[in-house]
């Protein structure tokens, strides 16, 4: 992994613009990447499984570097959360992307967008105001604004996590619970904050067609969140059968390769003009 591989190889003596990029450590690249910033917004339509409409796009962040090229979050998301660097990250992508969602707004392209949110970041005191200044800034109404965090790791910082929450739905903003499925203390979750929104992890949607358990997961989960009023997400919907699968649970809104890949903006713009030509 290359992660693990550039931590293990120590920095020389003397600045690390002096090193060549193999002997810089991954953090400090990822540290001078984020000044730079290379962290980019990617976007996954997400569609009504009703008549196939964009409702939502979900920011997915890659870095960009000069030399290294394309980075997936696998490689530098748990490490920007080791490092302390998770919330300035963070802030890059959320600047870009809901920057390009206000001038989508703006041209007429009504769609809301699903963020990542770190379970690290819900110990900022202040990011419920910080992201409502954001969207102010740029036109976007907080509705039009979901932010996802995964189920796992939010149990972690509850009570920390449960103020900020909170406040974060006071402003309007919607909240996702994202890999639902994963966890384990789920339901203890759900009844004590506000989400309105719920993504099966698509470990069960992908398996749903020729495994029984998965397939019991997805329905349950499905009617759960039907109950306690929650839009329900299908992601990783990878084929034919996947969507058939959502469909017959009752999920609202889909989300996976079969519909499309993350793109970046311009190539998204394409992808919707293409599919409005196509009539889908
Ligand atoms: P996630 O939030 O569960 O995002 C969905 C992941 O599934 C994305 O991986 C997406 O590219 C991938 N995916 C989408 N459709 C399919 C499909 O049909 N099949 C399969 N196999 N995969 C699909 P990606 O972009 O590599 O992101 C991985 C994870 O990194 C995300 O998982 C999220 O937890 C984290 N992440 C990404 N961007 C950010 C960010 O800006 N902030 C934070 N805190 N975390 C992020
Ligand atoms: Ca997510
Ligand atoms: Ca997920
Ligand atoms: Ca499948």
């Amino acid at each position: 992994q290359l992660h693990q591989k550039l931590l293990t190889l120590q920095p020389a003596s003397g600045g690390p613009s002096k090193q060549p990029i193999e002997q810089v450590p991954l953090h400090e690249l990822l540290t001078l990447g984020i000044g730079a910033r290379q962290i980019t917004p990617y976007y996954q339509p997400q569609v009504r499984i009703t008549d196939g409409r964009v409702s939502a796009v979900e920011v997915l962040a890659r870095w960009h570097h000069p030399k290294r090229g394309w980075l997936m979050p696998a490689s530098f998301i748990g490490l920007a959360e080791e490092q302390g660097l998770i919330d300035e990250l963070s802030w890059v992508v959320f600047d870009k992307a809901i920057s390009q969602l206000g001038k989508w707004l703006q041209n007429g392209y009504d769609i809301a967008m699903g963020l990542n949110l770190s379970s690290e970041s819900l110990t900022v005191v202040n990011l419920p105001e910080r992201i409502d200044n954001l969207v102010r800034k740029n036109n976007v109404p907080p509705n039009h604004i979901t932010l996802e965090i995964t189920e796992t790791r939010l149990m972690q910082n509850l009570t920390y996590s449960l103020d900020v929450l909170t406040r974060l739905r006071l402003k309007g903003f919607g909240l996702s619970i994202d890999d639902f499925g994963t966890g384990y203390s789920t339901m203890v979750q759900l009844h004590k904050i506000p989400f309105t929104e719920l993504k099966i992890d698509r470990a069960f949607v992908h398996s749903a067609s020729d495994d029984s358990t998965a397939s019991a997961i997805l329905e349950s989960s499905a009617e759960l969140g039907r109950k306690l009023n929650m839009t329900i997400v299908a992601e990783g919907v990878e084929d034919q059968s996947d969507w058939n699968k959502s469909a017959n649970a009752g999920c609202d809104l889909v989300q996976g390769y079969f519909i499309a890949k993350p793109m970046s903006a311009d190539q998204f713009d394409i992808w919707v003009r293409q599919r409005q030509v196509a009539g889908g």
